[in-house]
């Protein structure tokens, strides 16, 4: 997702696990097929990962690495609260609030936070999903002192800072990116995806981005009950990679944390209770776009399902560029725009997905060719050729992504929190490299009907509704 872009912008949304979230916009220029790979030795292993993990007394996990080719320094705190969490009336909480965490703290009043990170020669940014909210730090590595006194005294001591001016201000920015996003071309396309996709009741049915009633009816005291419930230490992993000593990075972290207090567990939705669709929701969004996109989604994986590698390899071999199974249509038929499949995971669903775009107002091709490379690849199992090009492409993605340290904090952090092992970018390769051509195919078989079609069309120009369709919109 980070590395290459999805056609419907997320809200602020970078995905989970590299290997969870391996979607790829589909390349224009015919990709070159690389060499083999030389064989990795133990001494030579690229995968390699040599950080330690650590637990506080008050609950919060801390990984650190160093790594000695840099002069920068990565911090990623994730907090486990999302989306999915928000009850009824609160919707949007979770993202509103990571708003809140830049407006100032006990000791940090005002925007303290930003200008001391930018003080230090550092960039900093955040994000909401359904699943978590997390923040993350670039600085030069003489900062490490000054970011763990940010984050522990904004993860500890925000309620002093939480006023109803800066409540009152972040509910507008809000409300003004939620309009902004949606005015943006395919920025609705994702929201209505997971509406579609998930059925009310679910925890992923709603936009993370919240609704306007909602967000506009948030105070100080919801926004303080919130900090109070999600933001405890034993819900929150710790990150640090740059060129530090791992002795001293511990004890500082642990100097400037653990005064933090911890209220206890969080309660969790269990995911056997998450309610389905039996059958396929049809709709059109009408939207302002040049060309009509169709989406077939199916019910998918699940980070750590056991299908979950086999899909993201089955999505690879469906589009990446030339020679691939949905793309050819791209390459070969003129009237084709776009084209894209992806296997995207989250913590308690996923979504395998896939979609093509013409400049021709008429979605019933698109939906056929669709349906029937999805069919085909679920009766025949793939090439040995097609499954090698998907590996190595995967393979390449996933060191990639160790490859920066800010990337790389963030990785480790998720391997932490959805793993309990740092090093899961191996251990996912490994699973990459188990999946055969007989079980991509059946777990392809295995998604069934789709659960959603959604027509994305020029409003000028939308399809006339079909029996069992219907217009469909945000929420
Ligand atoms: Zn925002």
């Amino acid at each position: 997702m980070r590395a290459w872009g999805l056609r419907m912008p997320l809200p602020e949304a970078s995905l989970l696990l590299l290997l969870a979230t391996l979607g790829h916009a589909l390349a224009t220029e015919p990709e070159a097929v690389t060499a083999a790979e030389p064989a990795v030795t133990a001494a030579s292993d690229p995968f390699a990962v040599h950080a330690r993990v650590v637990t506080l007394d008050n609950g919060l996990r801390v990984v650190v690495e160093r790594i000695d080719r840099t002069d920068e320094l990565a911090l990623h705190l994730h907090v486990g609260v999302g989306s999915r969490d928000e009850e009824p009336g609160q919707y949007g909480l979770a993202h509103l609030f990571e708003h809140l965490m830049f407006e100032g703290s006990e000791h940090a009043r005002g925007n303290a936070y930003d200008t001391l990170v930018t003080g230090a020669g550092g960039e900093n940014n955040a994000f909401t999903t359904e699943d978590e909210t997390a923040y993350h730090v670039v600085a030069p590595s003489g900062a490490l002192e000054r970011l763990l006194f940010l984050e522990s005294d904004r993860l500890g001591f925000l309620s002093a800072g939480v006023t109803e001016e800066a409540v009152k201000n972040q509910i507008d920015v809000v409300i003004q990116e939620r309009e902004q996003g949606y005015a943006a071309v395919h920025g609705k396309d994702y929201d209505v995806l997971q509406q579609m996709v998930y059925p009310q009741g679910h925890p992923y049915h709603r936009p993370v981005i919240g609704t306007v009633d909602d967000v506009e009816a948030f105070t100080v005291d919801k926004a303080r009950a919130f900090h109070r419930r999600y933001y405890q230490p034993s819900n929150v992993v710790l990150g640090v990679v740059g060129n530090i000593d791992l002795d001293h990075a511990i004890e500082r972290t642990a100097w400037w944390f653990s005064d933090v207090p911890d209220q206890g567990p969080v309660a969790r939705i269990d995911p056997e209770d998450l309610p389905r669709h039996g059958t396929t929701q049809r709709g059109i969004l009408a939207d302002n776009v040049d060309d009509t996109t169709v989406y077939l989604s199916w019910d998918g994986a699940a980070i750590n399902d056991p299908d979950e590698a086999a899909l993201v390899v089955a999505s690879f071999i469906l589009s990446d560029g030339r020679g691939t199974r949905i793309d050819r249509h791209y390459y070969k038929k003129g009237w084709i725009t776009d084209s894209d499949a992806r296997s995207w995971s989250q913590e308690l669903d996923g979504q395998f997905l896939v979609s093509l775009t013409s400049d021709k107002p008429k979605p019933k091709p698109l939906e056929r060719i669709l349906r029937k490379e999805v069919a085909k690849l679920a009766s025949k199992p793939p090439s040995e050729a097609e499954l090698d090009r998907a590996r190595r492409k995967i393979r390449g993605l996933l060191l990639d992504s160790l490859e920066r340290p800010a990337d790389r904090v963030e990785v480790l952090v998720d391997c932490v929190r959805l793993d309990g092992d740092p090093d899961c970018t191996r251990t996912d390769w490994a699973r990459i490299q188990a999946v055969t051509p007989a079980d991509v195919s059946a777990a392809i078989a295995r998604l069934g009907e789709p659960a959603a079609m959604l027509i994305v069309a020029p409003t000028s120009d939308a399809p006339a509704l079909d029996e069992g369709m219907s217009y469909v919109e945000p929420m």
